[in-house]
C-alpha cells in the first residue's frame, strides 16, 4: 500500500486529496512539486477566469499592496468604490456589498430578503421569511446556505437545519407556485445549477419565475457565484432571459482566484440598516483592486466572444467524443459544460487523466457519471484540442473504448 505523507500532516482532513503538492501556475497550466505539468480544465472550480497568475492580477496586487492593504471597513476605499461602480454600470443592480466567499454573499442575500420581508409584511401583518430554493441547488457551506441548498443528504448532516427553505423543482413553475405561503418572501436559484451537474434553467422558466414573483410580491434572487462574470458567454447568466432579478450574488470568477465575492441588489431592496450587515474583510482594497482588474479584462468585448466561440467549439467536440466512445452526450452554457458518461466512471476518468504522463489533465466530477469542464475564459482552441486528446486517452483507459 502506498503511504501518503500528506494525509498525516497538520491540515485538517476534510476531503481525500491525491499525494501531490501544487507549486506554480501559469495560464491553463499548473505544476506540482515533482515538476510534472497539468493542463488545468478545473481552474479552481471556475474561479481562475483569466488562468493562473495573469499579469493584470499580479500588477493589481503589487500596486495596491504598496498603497493600502486594510483601512478597515469603517472607511471608504478607492478599489471597492471602483469595482462597485463597474458592477452596477454593467448590470441591473444599484448597490453592492463585498464579501470574501460565495457562501457569505448568499448569507447576505438571505438576510437582506428576510429584512425586506420584515419591512414589507403580509396582509395579516406577519413578517415574511421563507425563501423557496431548489432540489439539487447549491449555495454554499455555512449552516443557512447548506439549508438553502438542495444537495441530497445535506438536510441531516448538521441537523437541525436553518428553517424556511422549501425546495421546488428546477424548470417546473407549478412546483414553485405550490410552495408559496403567506410568509414567503423570495425565490432563490442558480441560473445554471453548477454542483448539481451543470443543469441550466430555461429562459422560459426564468421569465415565468420573474412574472410569478412580481405578481405575488416576492423577490427573485439569482446565485451567480458560478455563472457570473462571463462564464456562460453573457456577463451575467440572468441577462440571457431578458429579466431583471432583485438580488444577485457573485463569487468565484470575480476575484480570478483571490477571496472575493459580492451581494448586489436593486435600490428598492437595499434595506440594511447600521448593525445588520458587516464583516472584517468586506470591501478589502487588496481584493477589490484585483477584482476590478479582473472585471475590466472580462469587460473587453473579445473575451465574452471567446467564451461563446470556444464554448461552442468545446460543445461540438465533446459531442464527437461522446459518439466515438458511445457516451451519453453533453450539456452546459458557454465554458461551463459537462460530458455525460452514461456510467458511474467519472471519478476513475478524473484520476486517470490526472495521472497521465508526461503531462496530466485536471478535470472534475460533480456527479458519478459527469465530467465538468471549467477552463479559463481566454482558453484557446489549441488548449481545447490538447485536452480532448488527453480526455480521449483517459476514457479509453477507463474502459470507454473508442
Ligand atoms: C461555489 C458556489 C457557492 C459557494 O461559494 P464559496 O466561495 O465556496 O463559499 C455558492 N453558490 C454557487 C452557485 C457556487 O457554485
Amino acid at each position: 500500500m502506498e503511504f501518503n505523507q500528506y494525509e498525516v500532516n497538520a491540515l485538517m482532513f476534510v476531503t481525500k486529496r491525491p499525494p501531490i503538492v501544487m507549486t506554480e501556475g501559469r495560464g491553463m497550466w499548473i505544476t506540482d512539486n515533482s515538476g510534472k505539468r497539468y493542463l488545468d480544465f478545473m481552474q479552481g472550480w471556475a474561479v481562475n477566469s483569466l488562468g493562473h497568475a495573469p499579469q493584470c492580477m499580479q500588477d493589481a496586487l503589487i500596486a495596491q499592496s504598496r498603497k493600502l492593504i486594510n483601512p478597515s471597513p469603517a472607511f471608504y476605499n478607492e478599489p471597492a468604490i471602483e469595482l462597485a461602480g463597474l458592477l452596477t454600470a454593467n448590470s441591473c443592480f444599484d448597490r453592492v456589498f463585498f464579501t470574501s466567499s460565495g457562501a457569505e454573499a448568499n448569507e447576505g442575500a438571505i438576510k437582506l430578503a428576510r429584512k425586506f420581508g420584515k419591512l414589507h409584511r403580509n396582509a395579516q401583518g406577519q413578517a415574511r421569511h421563507e425563501i423557496i430554493t431548489f432540489q439539487n441547488g447549491f449555495h454554499g457551506r455555512t449552516l443557512a446556505t447548506m439549508s438553502a441548498s438542495g444537495k441530497p443528504g445535506w438536510d441531516t448532516i448538521f441537523a437541525p437545519q436553518v428553517d424556511g427553505f422549501p425546495k421546488a423543482q428546477l424548470n417546473d413553475i407549478a412546483s414553485v407556485e405550490a410552495l408559496i405561503t403567506p410568509t414567503t418572501v423570495a425565490v432563490m436559484l442558480e441560473p445554471v445549477q453548477g454542483e448539481g451537474g451543470v443543469v441550466p434553467a430555461t429562459s422560459e422558466f426564468m421569465q415565468a419565475l420573474r412574472t410569478l414573483t412580481k405578481e405575488r410580491g416576492l423577490l427573485l434572487i439569482v446565485d451567480e457565484v458560478q455563472t457570473g462574470l462571463g462564464r456562460t458567454g453573457a456577463l451575467f447568466a440572468y441577462q440571457v432571459s431578458g429579466i431583471e432579478p432583485d438580488i444577485m450574488t457573485l463569487g468565484k470568477g470575480i476575484g480570478g482566484g483571490v477571496p472575493l465575492a459580492a451581494l448586489l441588489c436593486q435600490e428598492s431592496v437595499a434595506c440594511f440598516e447600521p448593525g445588520d450587515q458587516g464583516g472584517t474583510y468586506t470591501g478589502n482594497p487588496l481584493m477589490t483592486a484585483v477584482g476590478a482588474a479582473v472585471t475590466k479584462e472580462i469587460l473587453q468585448p473579445y473575451l465574452l466572444q471567446n467564451v461563446r466561440d470556444q464554448g461552442q467549439y468545446l460543445s461540438d467536440k465533446l459531442l464527437e467524443i461522446s459518439a466515438q466512445h458511445q457516451l451519453a452526450g453533453e450539456r452546459g452554457a458557454g465554458l461551463l459544460r459537462v460530458l455525460k458518461l452514461g456510467a458511474d466512471t467519472a471519478t476513475q476518468v478524473v484520476d486517470i487523466a490526472r495521472d497521465l504522463s508526461p503531462c496530466g489533465l485536471l478535470l472534475n466530477a460533480p456527479k458519478p457519471d459527469l465530467i465538468r469542464f471549467m477552463p479559463t475564459l481566454n482558453v484557446t482552441r489549441e488548449e481545447i484540442d490538447l485536452m480532448l486528446d488527453l480526455l480521449s486517452q483517459s476514457l479509453t483507459l477507463a474502459g470507454h473504448k473508442a
